[in-house]
């Protein structure tokens, strides 16, 4: 018999119920936009949108990969929204963000992988919230990626992510359409292109990967010079996704974390319900300030 292994009480949540979480639905209904709090089932919605902090998702609902741990619908994607880069930036200004997050599906099917709307969004942004810092998370943009990063690049982002979501050894099975060391290229070619740009990237733990593997992910990650860090529990969304191998402990968290520091990541966010988003904008604005 399968085992099923309970949720333990650290990662148990609120449910949404506030009056700043129904203003932030209302607000990305009127405005057509998509977030990730919502398509990736994010546990944290209840607390992000109740101080009106959202992830956008651009370039649509639909994705052209289907990623073993994630939640979002695959399928042909619609066209993309001329609208959209505005729609971000009256977002961003309504909400109040002093940084904004923004992501977007991988669409494989589009001649520039997408990058085309990132660099429009950023531009919306800067010319509407010229205080708000910017953070997008890409996708790898497989075989586009050295046109795109360098447009997106040139569009001067504060914080660049792409995460590389797991261990090496789990790509085959975890994340398929991708291959670890082209995400870490990626990253690389950021902060040779551009070094005043911050780069992100963070893992999912609990997919069966081995304390030592993350210790050299790290080391991976550092000497491509990427300055975040953040680690997350992976949850299961569905019966039909990735399963959880284990729960991993707060106190492994923090020996992530200070290991993170000691490797000389800038900002290392690790505990159970760590994701690239949460709490980007206070992690970072600290950093700017010390
Ligand atoms: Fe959204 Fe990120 Fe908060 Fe999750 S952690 S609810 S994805 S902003
Ligand atoms: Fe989800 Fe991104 Fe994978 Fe698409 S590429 S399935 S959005 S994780």
């Amino acid at each position: 018999t399968p085992i099923r292994i309970r949720k333990p009480d650290w990662l148990r949540v609120k449910a949404p119920t506030s009056v700043g979480f129904a203003q932030t639905r209302k607000l990305m209904r009127d405005l057509g936009l998509n977030t990730v709090c919502e398509e990736a089932a994010c546990p944290n919605i209840g607390e992000c949108w109740t101080q009106k902090h959202a992830t956008v998702m651009i370039l649509g609902d639909t994705c052209t990969r289907a990623c073993a741990f994630c939640n979002v619908k695959t399928g042909m994607p619609n066209p993309v929204d001329p609208l959209e880069p505005e729609h971000v930036a009256t977002a961003a200004a309504e909400l109040g963000l002093e940084h904004i997050v923004i992501t977007s599906v991988d669409r494989d099917d589009l001649a520039d992988g997408g990058a085309t709307q990132f660099v429009r969004v950023i531009e919306a942004l800067r010319r509407r919230t010229p205080k708000t810092t910017i953070e997008i998370l890409t996708p790898d943009f497989r075989n586009k990626a050295d046109e795109a990063v360098k447009r997106i690049v040139d569009a001067r982002p504060d914080v660049y992510n792409h995460n590389l979501e797991t261990v090496p050894r789990l790509y085959p099975t975890i994340r398929p359409g991708a291959r670890y060391y082209h995400s870490l290229r990626l990253l690389e070619r950021v902060k040779a292109l551009d070094p005043t740009i911050f780069t992100k990237s963070g893992l999912m733990v609990g997919l069966g990967e081995e304390r030592l593997e993350i210790h050299q992910v790290m080391d991976d990650m550092r000497s491509a010079d990427i300055d975040f860090l953040t680690i997350g529990q992976y949850l299961q969304p569905t019966p039909r996704h990735a399963k959880v191998i284990d729960f991993v402990t707060p106190d492994t968290f923090k020996s992530y974390a200070s290991l993170g520091r000691a490797k000389g990541f800038a900002l290392v966010a690790a505990s159970p319900l760590t994701r690239s988003s949460y709490h980007a904008g206070d992690d970072f604005a600290k950093l700017k300030a010390a």
